[in-house]
């Protein structure tokens, strides 16, 4: 059974003094038992993140890298520097595919390049919503998947997010069994990439408009083992109350 999973991103939000208090009110109501809980902030408060929450249980993640170790790569982080300060990191986001134009090709030599220095990448795949309509989602998401995992031999690290981009930041999350649906060829494409057996332990999230009213829809769900969460994650109570609604039943 996969573990599960609910990792809030932050995207471009917070400062360091900003995020202090947030992280402590964190640490006051995190984790809870059954659910990993895994902060990312944004770059310049990984440090902060991870003094603050150090020995808490909570785990922290970065939002992004580069594959290359060092370089002359002005502005950017790699697996070195972000293995230092944080044990996640969310790779593939659909922020990053459509902004700045990441392949699922650039996507795959990130997750190369974390796993190499033990991070645990977070593989975030979804379609438009041009695809959905077009009856393609299926097809979109288990080839950004197979591209985003090729070379990977050991997926016992790896999680994957869910996130079809027009449920992303719009409050129109995708319906459980709709999400469910997309898990289930998620799971099916991680059994021919890995095996049935190594398939069957990788975290699956769901991610797009999440929040503590709708979380457990979507965790009761077979195929989905948490949730990625961004706008709900920015308010420390309210992120804690939907972590304790993502606690497995039974
Ligand atoms: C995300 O950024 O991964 C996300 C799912 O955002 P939101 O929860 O705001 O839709």
């Amino acid at each position: 059974m996969p573990e599960t999973i609910i990792a809030g991103n932050w995207k471009m939000n917070t400062t360091v003094s900003s995020a202090e208090p947030a992280l402590r009110k964190l640490r006051a109501g995190l984790p809870v038992d059954g659910v990993t809980s895994v902060v990312c902030p944004p770059f310049v408060s990984l440090e902060l993140a991870m003094r603050t929450l150090s020995g808490s249980g909570i785990e922290v993640g970065a939002q992004d890298m580069r594959p290359e170790p060092a370089g002359a790569l002005t502005g950017e982080v790699s697996a070195v520097m972000v293995a230092e300060l944080c044990t996640y990191v969310i790779l593939g986001h659909s922020e990053r595919r459509q902004m700045f134009g990441e392949s699922s090709e650039l996507v795959n030599s990130k997750v190369l390049s974390a796993l190499s220095h033990d991070l645990s990448p977070i593989v975030c795949v979804g379609e438009r919503l041009s695809d959905r309509e077009g009856g393609r989602a299926g097809e979109v998401v288990t080839e950004q998947l197979r591209a985003s995992l090729m070379g990977v031999s050991d997926p016992s690290r790896i999680a994957v997010a869910y996130e079809p981009i027009w449920a992303i930041g719009t409050g129109l999350a995708a319906g459980a069994e709709e999400a469910q649906e997309m898990a289930t060829a998620v799971r099916t494409e991680l059994g021919s990439l890995f095996g049935a057996e190594g398939a069957r332990d990788v975290p699956v999230l769901y991610g797009g408009s999440v929040n503590a009213s709708n979380v457990s829809g979507f965790v009761d769900m077979p195929d989905i083992n948490g949730a990625l969460v961004g706008g709900a994650s920015l308010e420390p109570e309210g992120f804690i109350k939907l972590t304790e609604s993502a606690v497995p039943r039974g």
